[in-house]
């Protein structure tokens, strides 16, 4: 997995690097980015990593969030005195738009007095009709902490099924089609292939892939848990199954180690959508059309569900950011 830069991507770069201290600005990327993004932005992670930097930023004027739409509208909730651009405001993950407020709605009328918990990867409008939020990490422990037989889940169908085979509550689906495009591309025959390559190689799994891969790996956890698996682990060979661009983090950070994709094929084209020209462009000329918002409405619902997400995974305040001078 080596990675080299042409000539133009690196003049791209040093551009966006010197307009973005000019600007005052913060570069947010999601472990999906593109490579050439991350290697310029600030902060690179999941994204509630990322909701964290965005909560805690100071001297910085604008946020400049390389991911998909919803996890940019947390940003901008959690930090509502900084503009928060995205490079291309197409970028929209296919699983968040499986439910809308209108679908959860409809399931508190099915279910009363039933609570609801999504996904933290829906959007800011479907949030607003949770209870609760939880990321692939903390999913179990959010539904555990309810101390209820039943939730209402959404949107993704196989992590639905990591919750229900991981605790003893009743698992409502908001919609059972939902899925992520990319960690459905896995199967078990790619990780009994590679197994059988690499015996002794550590295989993990995101919640988002189908169950049997799930079963056949030998672990299963979100891309935190996979950072740090690998850096905490005595293996030196590790067979993940997420989306191509963490395991650029993962072998930049552990030469020392082997990365095998699951699968080189998965990508996620939405995430891919932002390119060096377009964040060189939201610099250049702040285009109006690319500033995130949410609604008044919905800012402080969601700003109380996540904090009191925070508050089951015990987890402090994220990390501050201070911009250089
Ligand atoms: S990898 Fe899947 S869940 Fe993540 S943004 Fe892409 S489609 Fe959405």
């Amino acid at each position: 997995m080596v990675h080299s830069m042409t000539n133009d991507c690196k003049d791209l770069q040093e551009k966006i690097l010197k307009l973005k201290k000019e600007r005052k600005a913060l570069i947010l990327a999601h472990n999906y980015q593109i490579i050439e993004i991350q290697e310029i932005a600030d902060f690179v992670g999941d994204s509630l990593q990322l909701a964290r930097k965005s909560a805690e930023v100071h001297g910085y004027e604008m946020i400049i969030f390389a991911g998909v739409k919803f996890m940019a509208e947390m940003a901008a909730i959690l930090s509502p005195d900084v503009p928060v651009y995205i490079p291309d405001p197409n970028a929209l993950c296919p699983l968040a738009s499986y439910i809308d407020a209108e679908k959860i709605r409809q399931k508190k009328r099915e279910y009363p007095g039933v609570p609801v918990v999504v996904y933290v990867n829906t959007t800011a409008e479907a949030k607003s009709e949770a209870d609760y939020i939880c990321t692939s990490g903390s999913a179990v422990e959010v539904v555990e902490s309810l101390g209820v037989d039943r939730v209402i889940f959404g949107p993704d169908a196989n992590l639905a099924e990591y919750v229900r085979s991981h605790t003893n509550v009743e698992i409502i689906d908001i919609d059972q089609r939902g899925h992520c495009y990319v960690h459905n591309m896995f199967d078990l025959n790619m990780l009994i292939e590679l197994k059988e390559k690499y015996p002794d190689a550590v295989a993990i799994a995101h919640p988002e892939c189908l169950i049997e891969v799930q079963e056949a790996a030998d672990l299963v956890g979100s891309t935190g848990m996979m950072v740090r698996t690998v850096a905490e682990s005595d293996a030196k060979v590790f067979i993940i199954a997420t989306e191509m661009g963490l395991l650029h983090q993962l072998q930049k950070h552990h030469p020392d180690k082997k990365i095998i994709p699951m699968y080189e094929g998965a990508v996620c084209r939405q995430m891919k959508k932002h390119t060096l020209e377009k964040l060189l462009d939201v610099l250049e000329n702040l285009p109006s059309e690319n500033i995130v918002t949410v609604p008044d409405q919905y800012a402080p619902h969601i700003r109380g569900i996540l904090e009191r997400m925070n508050k089951v995974k015990g987890q402090g305040p994220a990390v501050a950011i201070e911009a250089e001078s």
